[in-house]
This record gives C-alpha cells, sequence and structure tokens, in this order.
C-alpha cells in the first residue's frame, strides 16, 4: 500500500487493526462494494469527486437528488439531479432513497435503486454524502460499506475554504460552520481518515481504497 508523500494519508481508527501511515482499508471492511466519502461541508469532498470522475471514470458515483439549486457549472444529472421540495418528499415518501438529510437549509438524498443495481452487479460504488446520511447508510448497511472521512489539514483552512467560496450568503456560511464543528467531532466513527492537503494525493489514495475495498 503506498502512502503519499508527507504521509497525509492515516487511519482514524488505529485501534481497530490497521496499521497508521496508509489509505488502507481495515480489513473487516475489504469485501464491501461500497465506499462513502463525507466530511465537513467545504472540506472539498465535490472537488475530489470531479477528480475522481475525471482521472477514474470507472468508478461509479452516485448522483444525489437536492432541492438545492445548481451552483454555476452544476449540471442536471452529473452532479445532482435538482428537483423541487414537492418531488423530494415524494421521492422519499416512497421509499425511493436509501437515505436523506437536511443539510443548511436544503435536502439531498442517495436514490435506492440505481446503487442497487450497481451493488447488485458486485461493482464498486461511491457515495460522497454528509454525517447524517453516512450515520443512515452504516445503519442500513451494517459492515458492508468502508467509511472514509475527509478531514481539512486545520480549522483555520476549512474557515478560508467555506467563506471563499463566495457562492453562499453570509448567513449560509455561518450555519455551514456550525454543522462542520458537529461534523468534525464525528472522525472517530469512521474506517479511514484522509486529510485533504492536496486533491491529487486523495484522489489517488481514494481510488486505492476503492479498488482495495472488492
Ligand atoms: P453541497 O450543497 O455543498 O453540494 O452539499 C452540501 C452537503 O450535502 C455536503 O456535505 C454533501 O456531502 C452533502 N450531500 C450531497 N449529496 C448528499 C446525499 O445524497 N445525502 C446526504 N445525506 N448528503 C449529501
Amino acid at each position: 500500500m503506498t502512502v503519499s508523500p508527507g504521509g497525509n494519508a492515516r487511519e482514524a481508527v488505529a485501534a481497530r487493526g490497521a496499521a497508521p501511515g496508509g489509505a488502507s482499508a481495515p480489513a473487516a471492511r475489504r469485501n464491501s462494494r461500497l465506499t462513502v466519502l463525507s466530511g465537513p461541508s467545504g472540506v472539498g469532498k465535490s472537488t475530489v469527486v470531479a477528480e475522481l470522475r475525471r482521472c477514474s471514470p470507472d468508478i461509479w458515483i452516485s448522483v444525489s437528488v437536492t432541492t438545492r439549486r445548481p451552483r454555476p457549472g452544476e449540471v442536471n444529472g452529473r452532479e445532482y439531479y435538482f428537483v423541487d421540495d414537492r418531488e423530494f418528499d415524494r421521492m422519499a415518501a416512497a421509499g425511493d432513497l436509501l437515505e436523506w438529510a437536511e443539510f443548511a437549509g436544503n435536502k439531498y438524498g442517495t436514490p435506492r435503486e440505481p446503487l442497487r443495481r450497481r451493488l447488485a452487479e458486485g461493482l464498486p460504488t461511491l457515495l460522497e454524502i454528509d454525517l447524517t446520511g453516512a450515520r443512515q447508510v452504516r445503519e442500513a448497511m451494517k459492515d458492508d460499506a468502508l467509511f472514509v472521512f475527509l478531514e481539512p489539514p486545520s480549522w483555520e483552512e476549512l474557515v478560508r475554504r467555506l467563506t471563499g467560496r463566495g457562492t453562499e450568503p453570509p448567513e449560509v456560511v455561518e450555519r455551514r460552520l456550525a454543522v462542520a464543528r458537529e461534523e468534525l467531532a464525528a472522525v472517530g466513527e469512521f474506517d479511514v481518515t484522509l486529510v485533504n492537503t492536496s486533491v491529487e494525493d486523495v484522489c489517488r489514495q481514494m481510488v486505492t481504497l476503492i479498488n482495495s475495498n472488492q
């Protein structure tokens, strides 16, 4: 298992038996096809996912539904399926979502059927979701998923990233920071922690994890 220069991948839960220092999945998780990437808002999860889409197009990434409005450059069906509240609530009530959560005033959920089909084929899949969603997936999948937490290099860096994006009004940034504080405290619930010092490094580590996770 390779460790990136600077050793910026480490096991969050060495107590579960994995040696610290590499982006390797704990033995108990090595047979699962599903990898869940979570971490605080603004840490760069979606940038990592965009890079994964670019450098490893063979990795299937679930496309969530959301009631958030598209940001510039986002394409319906690529980053998200953008739906209104009514359609989201209909999907949730019909059981079409594996998990869903409200985040900073918008709803986000994972469509169940495309993921089920993919897993039934025995193929590796990736979810990028918030902590509430990750907990629901843990409930639903038990040990059949590998949970990866993406950490910022520092709190100051996370604040800089959340403030610097410039796409959200100040009260939304404030709400996101409050959620981020809580999310950072949940790091111990995850199987592996990756520190987002470089998108390329994290992307490489994710590919290694996803490929060793089967
Ligand atoms: P953003 O609005 O920045 O794209 O996403 C806000 C948060 O929602 C991020 O933490 C992202 O990981 C999370 N998110 C995206 N899709 C889903 C989903 O399907 N379910 C849940 N629970 N969270 C999601």
